[in-house]
Formats: structure tokens, C-alpha cells, sequence
């Protein structure tokens, strides 16, 4: 990837604003053959397969933002919304000094597919900030989230487009956000945003909906694979929002025993295992895992060599790719984070026997309960938190089995079920509406 160097802590990709990037590691042309491969299996028409490549409407934003030193720094960002066919966009914004264009787009066309194989009445979308929230103050986070709702708030609304968290962004920006664009229209439309905090609109369950979702596919998967979990042993790779739950979620709800984490600072590894609740004040006191007293120190690829049960894989892209996928012991892989794993990986994977449980349905506990919090807003009636994991259990055991039954229907593995399911309910959607 080509890249120009401006002044300031990171470089501004070439790319920002076109798919320049013909490489395997592009994630948009990652989603984009995981889409043709599913066309094939479904003989979808050709509008049909063309008209879900590419995103439906994108949005490019520049947005000046006055920094704490006086100076005003150009932040640019997007938000694109890959289709609406089953009901309005739903997805995430991250701030991440790697975001691209098409990060986004491909971002976005898997929450397309996401809130499908959940059958939720919604589509896909996305946004990104280029920027660096770790080298940032919270006063200057808080000018850049309103700063986005600014540029993108006549692009999004309740009925049409619904962000949400995702890496590097918090309950706190969603806060900021629905503000903004509360202040914009005049009255209060907390609607317009998900993963709020609870005196806000926010959803009891919210919080840990994207790891609890990837512990019951967990759960699912070792039943139906017959893996016993009591007590079997866990990696997790990354300790933002979905990570530590998971941790603490594993323990709890299945009784695993956590033996290696990392974070984007190093790895912690201990055979003993250690709990959600040591690692967390240990990371609440120093900012990162790393240094935790009675662990040693691996190296990242290390993690993925483990002879452990499951890993997590909680990060970003491309964590699984061809170099360290040969060497993966892992009986099964939940991928919290989307599209962690590379489709070269993919097949090495699943050569070597190992059961992973695709993004799309592993993850999609977050978009669930955002669902469940847009159907309160609109109620303006609240659910106990008992009452969101009753939900949300359903819902994800439902998919799951519509994920594996799928698998054995056409013979294929769980991510190309996945598709084949969330594929086939967009494609229904366009051809009823007279799209196709
Ligand atoms: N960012 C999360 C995801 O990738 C949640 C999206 C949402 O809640 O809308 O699924």
C-alpha cells in the first residue's frame, strides 16, 4: 500500500477513498469472494450477486477538530451503508489510526450479513475515523465524535442508519453522539445510536451482549462436536470491550480456565490459568495486561501455538492468516472480532480439523442486543437484564442451528453456511421489494 506521509503521529493512506489495495489482505475484497463463492452455491442472477458486491451509499467526511494545544487538526472518516434491503443499516464506528475506505465497506457489508443469519429486521453499515483515541484527550474525543455527528447526521436516523460501538469506541462517545445529534434536531432522538449508557436510552446486557452471544456458540459448538468445556483451557487474543468479557464469560458461564491474553501491548501466559478479576484490576492500575504478576511474557504469534482448547480471537483483521495457521492446536475458534481469520487460513483450519465459529454468527451477540435496545427506545419501555439474556440466548442458539443444519444441507463449513443463510434472506428481501 502506497503512503504519503503528512505531519502528525501516522501517515494518511493513499487509499482513502478508492479500492486501490488488489491485495489478499484487503478485507472489501476478502468480503467480496466470500460473496462471489456464495453466489456460486445459491446460482444467485447476476444483478442480484453485482448489487451486494458493493456498498449501496457511502459518505466521506473531513472534519477540523480543535486539539488541546490550541491547534486544530483535519480528522477524515466514513460511514457507509452497505444495504437496507431487510430494514435499516445497523453497525458500528471505530476510531483506528489503520482505518480505510475499504475497511469500512467490508465492515459494513459483513454487518449486512450479520443482522441476516440473526434474522433481524435490519441491514448493514459502518463508519470509521482515521485517528488515534490512545494518543488522545477526552476533551478532544469528545469534539471529534461531535464533530462526526456534524458531518454525518443528515446520512443517518432511526429509521435509516443506527451506529453503534466498536474498537475504540465506547459508550461514552455513543453518549456524545446521540447528544449531538439530539442538539441538531431540536428534541431528544437517543434512538439514533445504540450501546448508549443506561441513563441514556442504553440497554441493560449491552455491555457484555458480544462476548455472552460467543459464549453460547461455544456452549453449541463443543455440544454438537462433544468437547468437554469444564475446566478445558482458553487464549484470548485482545482485551477491548469483547476480550475481557469473554474471560470473565468463559469462567463464569463455562467454566474454562483462561491461560494467555494479550492486548495491543504483548502477552500474558500462565498453564495455571488466571481470573477475569486479577487480570482486570491489574489492567485498570497500568493501562495493559502486560507485566501481570504471575504470568510470563510470550510473543503474540505464541498465543495462536497454544495447546489449548479454544481460542478467541478479539482484535482486528487478519489475526489468522497463512503463517500461523499451520501451527493452531486450537480444537475450536470463536471469532469475536470481524474477520479475524484470512480465507487462506480458512482452509488450513479447517484441513487440520478445527471447528470455528464464523464472525458473523460468533460475534453477533452486540448487534442483538442493539436491536433489542432500537425496540426499547421506540417503546420507550425498558427490559430487565434476565429478560435481554433470555432473548439473546434464543436468538443465538436459533441461528446457530440454522448455521449447522445449513452446513450438513449443502455440505460446506460454518462460515460459508452462514452466507448461504444471510445471503439468501438479503437476496429474497431485494427480489420482493422489485429491486431485482
Ligand atoms: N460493532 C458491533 C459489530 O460489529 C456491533 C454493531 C451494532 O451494535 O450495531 O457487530
Amino acid at each position: 500500500m502506497s503512503e504519503r506521509n503528512i505531519p502528525g503521529e501516522y501517515t494518511l493512506p493513499d487509499t482513502l477513498a478508492k479500492t486501490e489495495i488488489r491485495s489478499e489482505q484487503n478485507p472489501f475484497i476478502i468480503a467480496q469472494s466470500q460473496l462471489d463463492e456464495t453466489a456460486s452455491y445459491l446460482k444467485l442472477d447476476p444483478a442480484t450477486h453485482q448489487l451486494l458486491r458493493w456498498p449501496l451509499r457511502e459518505l466521506h467526511i473531513t472534519m477540523p477538530v480543535k486539539l488541546d494545544n490550541g491547534t486544530t487538526r483535519i480528522f477524515h472518516g466514513f460511514r457507509v451503508q452497505h444495504n437496507d434491503a431487510r430494514g435499516p443499516c445497523k453497525g458500528g464506528i471505530r476510531f483506528h489510526p489503520d482505518e480505510t475506505i475499504d475497511t469500512v465497506r467490508a465492515l459494513a457489508a459483513w454487518m449486512t450479513w450479520k443482522t441476516a443469519v440473526m434474522n433481524l429486521p435490519l441491514g448493514g453499515g459502518k463508519g470509521g475515523v482515521i485517528c488515534n483515541p490512545k494518543k488522545m484527550s477526552p476533551g478532544e474525543l469528545e469534539r471529534l465524535s461531535r464533530a462526526y455527528i456534524r458531518q454525518a447526521g443528515s446520512f443517518v436516523a432511526p429509521e435509516k442508519d443506527v451506529p453503534a460501538p466498536d474498537v475504540y469506541t465506547n459508550p461514552q462517545i455513543m453518549a456524545w453522539m446521540a447528544d449531538e445529534y439530539s442538539m441538531l434536531r431540536g428534541y431528544n432522538e437517543f434512538g439514533i445510536i445504540t450501546g448508549k449508557p443506561l441513563p441514556l436510552g442504553g440497554s441493560a446486557g449491552r455491555n457484555d451482549a458480544t462476548a455472552r452471544g460467543g459464549i453460547y456458540c461455544v456452549r453449541e459448538a463443543a455440544r454438537v462436536k462433544g468437547i468437554g468445556l469444564q475446566g478445558a483451557t482458553a487464549a484470548i487474543q485482545g482485551y477491548g470491550n469483547s476480550g475481557s468479557y469473554a474471560h470473565k464469560l468463559a469462567e463464569k458461564m463455562l467454566g474454562m480456565k483462561i491461560v494467555a491474553v494479550s492486548d495491543s501491548k504483548g502477552t500474558v501466559f500462565n498453564p495455571d490459568g488466571f481470573t477475569h478479576e486479577d487480570l482486570m484490576a491489574h489492567k485498570k492500575r497500568t493501562g495493559s495486561v502486560t507485566g501481570f504478576p504471575g504470568t510470563e511474557p510470550l510473543s503474540n504469534e505464541a498465543l495462536f501455538e497454544l495447546d489449548v482448547t479454544v481460542i478467541f480471537p478479539a482484535a482486528l483483521e487478519g489475526a489468522i492468516n497463512r503463517n500461523n495457521a499451520p501451527r493452531i492446536k486450537a480444537k475450536i475458534i470463536a471469532e469475536l472480532a470481524n474477520g479475524p481469520t484470512t480465507p487462506e487460513a480458512d482452509i488450513i483450519l479447517r484441513n487440520n480439523g478445527c471447528y470455528v465459529i464464523p464472525d458473523l454468527l460468533c460475534n453477533a451477540g452486540g448487534v442483538t442486543v442493539s436491536y433489542f435496545e432500537m425496540v426499547q427506545n421506540s417503546y420507550g419501555y425498558y427490559w430487565e437484564e434476565e429478560e435481554i439474556h433470555h432473548r439473546l440466548e434464543k436468538k443465538m442458539t436459533d441461528a446457530f442451528s440454522q448455521v449447522h443444519r445449513t452446513a450438513g444441507q449443502y455440505g460446506v463449513h460454518n462460515r460459508m453456511a452462514a452466507y448461504i443463510v444471510a445471503v439468501e434472506r438479503v437476496a429474497e428481501a431485494m427480489r420482493l421489494r422489485g429491486w431485482v
